[in-house]
């Protein structure tokens, strides 16, 4: 089966109707979204629903738990705080119970799905380099996990051949096949920071083994209008079109 990666969506509803556009043609099985669906951008509830009327697989998102009231914004900065009680005050009682359900990690038939770690996504820990994927790839039981929360494609994995040695490896087009267990990082869907600011998402084949991320250009200034409209910080807007 294939499985349609979402990385963080982070309320920009233009950014997720362009990434489902171009997955309407990959003959995807499941839609899988590794957390923060909401969060700095001014559309959570129409995200929320997308997600819900597909029967998306959701993890929970650091921005998730901090909306829904599980987790304090302690350590958000001010602009991601401001835009957390935004959220609060846009989303239905319902809604903000939807967010609290959802689970921390999901293990599906061919892969994981977490959002900082697998081995402790309670913690919202960020997966940069390769001594940060250890614990994970060791609990792993899965040949993949899918994470995000970097908002950076990046995929850190151990050979078949080399079971003990966590590699790096970045590309867009990945042949796990030899890996033993992978944690990939798709990269985001509302907001990439790797200066591309085309929305990211990524296309898993449970049987090849092949992972594809795919990036796809979306309405920016729709989005960051909409933005703007809501009161929100403009920074959130403006770093839309920037890709950081
Ligand atoms: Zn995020």
């Amino acid at each position: 089966m294939k499985y349609g990666i979402l990385g963080d969506i982070h309320s920009n509803l233009s950014a997720l109707e362009a990434v489902l556009n171009c997955m309407e043609s990959e003959d995807v099985g499941r839609l899988v979204s590794v957390g923060d669906v909401v969060g700095y951008g001014a559309a959570p509830k129409q995200c929320i629903d997308i997600l819900r009327q597909r029967e998306a697989v959701v993890v929970m998102g650091n921005h998730d738990a901090a909306c829904a009231g599980v987790i304090d914004t302690l350590y958000f900065n001010r602009f991601a705080r401001t835009a957390v009680r935004w959220t609060q005050s846009a989303l239905s009682a319902e809604e903000c119970n939807w967010l609290k359900s959802l689970p921390m990690r999901v293990d599906l038939p061919s892969c994981a799905v977490a959002h900082g770690t697998y081995a402790r996504p309670d913690l919202f820990n960020y997966v940069r380099k390769a001594s940060d994927a250890d614990n994970s790839l060791q609990e792993l039981t899965l040949p993949v996990c899918f994470v995000g929360h970097t908002h950076v494609p990046v995929t850190l994995l151990r050979l078949k051949d080399d079971p003990l040695r966590t590699a790096l490896l970045v590309g867009e087009d990945l042949d796990l096949s030899d890996a033993s267990r992978a944690l990939v990082n798709v990269g985001s869907v509302g907001q990439p920071r790797d200066e591309d600011p085309r929305a990211a998402y990524a296309i898993y084949d449970g049987e090849t083994a092949r992972v594809e991320i795919k990036r796809v250009a979306y309405d920016i200034e729709r989005e960051s209008h909409r933005i703007r409209e809501a009161g929100l910080p403009s920074v959130l807007a403006d770093r839309l079109h920037l890709g950081v």
